[in-house]
C-alpha cells in the first residue's frame, strides 16, 4: 500500500483496456500495478501482496480460471479477484466464481461507479473473510490446546499419543508415555486462591516446556494433571532420566503471590517397546505407575513389564536388581534415613544410624539387606558406599548449620575393609564437608568381621588412628569367642536385635544381654541395644546397664530434615531445653 492507498493489480495483455482502467481509478483510492500476462502477474506476486486483482479473463500466455487456480495455492493471503469478461463470456465468468474468483464486470460495462463498487466490495469481503479464518483458527487452537498453560489438551494428546503408536509399531522405535500430578496443589488452591493455583500451573507448563525436545509432546489433560510423549528414545533409563530432570525442576520453589512456595510432582512412566498394547492399556500403565510414585521418594516410577508377565517368574530378582542397581545411583535413587539412639543413663540423643534407601523407579522399594548383599557381590558397593557417606556428611552439615552437633553411625560393608581407597576416600570425605572424625561411628558386622580378620584389625586401627569410632554390629549372632574381639580397636558393641525382640526381665535373653554388659564393662566400651520396640524394654535395657538404646519405641528410621523435630518432641517429653545435646564419645 502506497500512501495509504489500496493496492490494486490489472492483469491484462490489452494495453488499451489497461489505460482504460487506470483512467478510469484515475481520481480514487488506489494504486495500481499492470500486468500485460499471466506471467508477468505471477513475477509481481511473489513479491507484492494486493488488496484486490482486476484479472482479464482472456489473457495470451494463459486463460483466467487456469490463473485462478494457480494463484489461490501460491498466493495462501486473501485477496478478492475481480474477472474482466468479454462479450458472451458470462458463463466462463460464473465458472471463474465457482473456482475462487470474487465477482465480474464485463467490458462493454466499465464505468467508474461499476467498477469502483465491485473493487470495494471484493475488498470489503476479503477483509471479512480473514477475520472469519482467523476466529476459526482460534476455535481450532481452543479446542485443541489448553487455554492457560498453552500446551496441547487431553483431545490432542490423546491423537498424538495414537500417532506416536502407529509411527512407533511401523518404525520399529520406542517411546515413553509420562504421567505427572502435582504434590499440593490443593493446598496452593485452598490457601493462595484460584489465581494462584492458576499461575502455578502456567509456570509448570513453562518448566516443562523448558526441559523438552522439540520432538516431545508435554500436555495438560486438565486439573494438576500433566503428561509426556518422549518419541523415538532408546531404553527406559532416557525416560527415568527425563523424570528425574522433570522432577528436580518441579522441587525447585515457585513464586506465587511474593511467597516462595515448594510443590513437587509424581511421574508414572509407561514404556512402548514393540508390546502388543494400545492407548488404553498405556495409559492405564502410566497411571498405575504414577500412584506407585506418589508412595515412593523419589518422585517418579516406571511400569514394570516384566514383573507383571509371567516371564517375571522365570526372571532371577538378583540379575533385575543387580541390572538396576548399576544405573540407580547416577539417578540419584539412592536416599539416606536416620534413627536416633538415645543414652540410657541421661535419657538424652546421642546421636543417630544412617540408614540407606533405594526407591528404584523399575523395581519399587528394596529393602537395604537385598541390596546391600547383591551389591556386595560386585563393585557397586564401593560406589554405594562412598555415596551413604557423602550423602550422611551433607546431612550433618545441614544439622550443624541449624546447631546442631550430631553424631552419626554408618554401616560399613566389610568388603569395603579391604579397598585401598577406603581410608583416602573416607579422610577426603571428612575434611571435605568438614565433619570432626569423633562424630563418626562406622558399624561393622561380627560376622563380616571375622571373615579375615587379621587384615579386618588393620584397617580398623588406621581407622581409629583417625580418631573415628568403631562399633560391631548384629553383635551376638556370630558366635565370635571374646578373646577375639581383644584383637580390635573397638568403642562399641551393638547387641543384635533378635536378642531384644524376646527380652524378659527372667528370661533366658536377659541373661544374654547380662553377659554382654560385663563384656562391654570389661573392654571399657559402649553397649547398644537395638530394635527397641517398647518403653518396658528399654527400663529393663537401663536396670540390665546397656547404656544406649536404638529402636521404633524411640523413633523410626527418619528423614534427615525430620530429626530436629524429633529431637524437639524428644526433648519436649522429657523436660529438656530445646535442641539441648550432649555429645557422649
Ligand atoms: P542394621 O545395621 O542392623 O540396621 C538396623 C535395622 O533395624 C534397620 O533396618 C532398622 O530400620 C531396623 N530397626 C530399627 N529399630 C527397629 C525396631 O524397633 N524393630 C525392628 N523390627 N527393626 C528395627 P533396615 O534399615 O531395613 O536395614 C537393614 C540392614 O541393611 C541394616 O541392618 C544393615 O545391615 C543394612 N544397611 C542399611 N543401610 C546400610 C548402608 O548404608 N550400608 C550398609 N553396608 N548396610 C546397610
Ligand atoms: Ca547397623
Ligand atoms: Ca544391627
Amino acid at each position: 500500500m502506497k500512501n495509504n492507498l489500496k493496492n490494486l493489480l490489472v492483469i491484462d495483455d490489452d494495453d488499451v483496456m489497461r489505460q482504460k482502467i487506470k483512467r478510469i481509478l484515475s481520481n480514487s483510492a488506489y494504486h495500481i500495478t499492470e500486468a500485460a500476462s499471466g506471467e508477468e502477474a505471477e513475477a509481481i506476486l511473489v513479491k507484492e501482496s494486493f488488496d484486490c486483482i482486476l484479472l482479464d479473463y482472456r489473457l495470451g500466455d494463459i486463460d483466467g480460471i487456469t490463473f485462478i487456480a494457480k494463484i489461490n495455492v501460491e498466493n495462501a493471503t486473501l485477496c478478492p479477484i475481480v474477472m474482466i469478461t468479454g462479450m458472451g463470456d458470462e458463463k466462463l465468468a460464473v465458472e471463474a466464481m465457482r473456482r475462487g474468483a470474487y465477482d465480474y464486470i464485463k467490458k462493454d460495462n466499465l464505468q467508474a461507479e461499476s467498477l469502483l463498487n465491485v473493487i470495494a466490495a471484493g475488498i470489503k469481503w476479503a477483509e471479512v473473510e480473514a477475520k472469519l479464518q482467523a476466529s476459526q483458527k482460534k476455535l481450532e487452537y481452543l479446542s485443541m490446546y489448553d487455554g492457560l498453560t498453552t500446551l496441547p489438551n487431553r483431545q490432542l494428546f490423546l491423537d498424538r499419543l495414537d500417532h506416536a503408536l502407529s509411527i512407533s509399531r511401523r518404525d520399529k522405535s520406542k517411546f515413553a508415555l509420562l504421567m505427572m500430578d502435582l504434590n499440593l496443589f490443593k493446598q496452593v488452591n485452598d490457601s493462595l486462591g484460584h489465581a494462584a493455583g492458576d499461575e502455578l500451573l502456567v509456570q509448570v507448563g513453562k518448566r516443562l516446556k523448558d526441559i523438552a525436545r522439540e520432538s516431545d509432546t508435554f500436555a495438560r489433560l486438565g486439573g494438576d494433571e500433566f503428561s509426556g510423549i518422549l518419541y523415538d528414545i532408546h531404553s527406559l533409563k532416557y525416560a527415568c532420566n527425563v523424570a528425574g530432570k522433570i522432577n528436580a525442576k518441579m522441587k525447585e520453589p515457585f513464586l506465587l503471590e511474593g511467597e516462595s512456595i515448594k510443590i513437587g510432582i509424581a511421574i508414572g512412566i509407561a514404556m512402548y517397546e514393540g508390546q502388543q498394547t494400545d492407548v488404553k492399556s498405556l495409559l492405564a500403565q502410566a497411571d498405575s505407575s504414577m500412584y506407585e510414585a506418589k508412595k515412593g521418594s523419589v518422585g517418579y516410577s516406571a511400569y514394570n513389564h516384566a514383573a507383571n508377565s509371567d516371564d517375571f517368574a522365570k526372571l532371577n530378582p538378583a540379575v533385575m536388581i543387580t541390572s538396576c542397581l548399576s544405573q540407580s545411583l547416577d539417578n540419584g535413587e539412592f536416599y539416606m534415613v536416620y534413627q536416633p539412639q538415645v543414652d540410657l543413663v541421661t535419657g538424652e540423643c546421642c546421636g543417630v544410624e544412617a540408614l540407606a534407601r533405594w526407591n528404584s523407579p523399575i523395581l519399587g522399594n528394596i529393602p537395604p539387606d537385598v541390596f546391600i548383599k547383591i551389591a556386595e557381590k560386585s563393585h557397586i558397593i564401593n560406589k554405594l558406599t562412598y555415596a551413604t557417606f557423602e550423602m550422611t556428611f551433607k546431612q550433618a552439615k545441614i544439622w550443624e548449620k541449624g546447631k546442631l552437633l550430631m553424631p552419626i553411625a554408618i554401616n560399613l560393608s566389610a568388603k569395603l575393609l579391604d579397598d585401598q581407597d577406603l581410608l583416602p576416600t573416607i579422610s577426603t570425605l571428612l575434611s571435605q564437608y568438614k565433619v570432626f572424625p569423633e562424630l563418626l561411628t562406622l558399624e561393622i558386622t561380627e560376622t563380616a568381621l571375622m571373615h579375615s580378620p587379621h587384615e579386618a584389625s588393620i584397617a580398623i586401627q588406621k581407622l581409629s588412628d583417625m580418631g573415628i569410632q568403631i562399633s560391631i554390629d548384629d553383635f551376638g549372632t556370630g558366635f565370635t569367642s571374646f578373646t577375639h574381639l581383644r584383637h580390635f580397636a573397638l568403642n562399641e558393641l551393638k547387641i543384635d536385635r533378635l536378642f531384644i525382640k524376646d527380652l524378659r526381665e527372667d528370661g533366658r535373653d536377659s541373661s544374654i544381654v547380662n553377659s554382654f554388659v560385663s563384656l562391654a564393662n570389661g573392654f571399657g566400651i559402649k553397649l547398644v541395644a537395638e530394635g527397641v520396640e517398647d518403653g518396658g524394654k528399654l527400663d529393663m535395657l537401663k536396670a540390665a546397664g546397656c547404656t544406649r538404646a536404638q529402636g521404633y519405641w524411640i523413633s523410626r528410621p527418619i528423614d534427615g530434615e525430620q530429626i530436629p523435630v524429633w529431637l524437639e518432641e524428644w526433648n519436649t517429653k522429657r523436660n529438656q531445653p530445646k535442641h539441648r545435646l550432649k555429645v557422649v564419645l
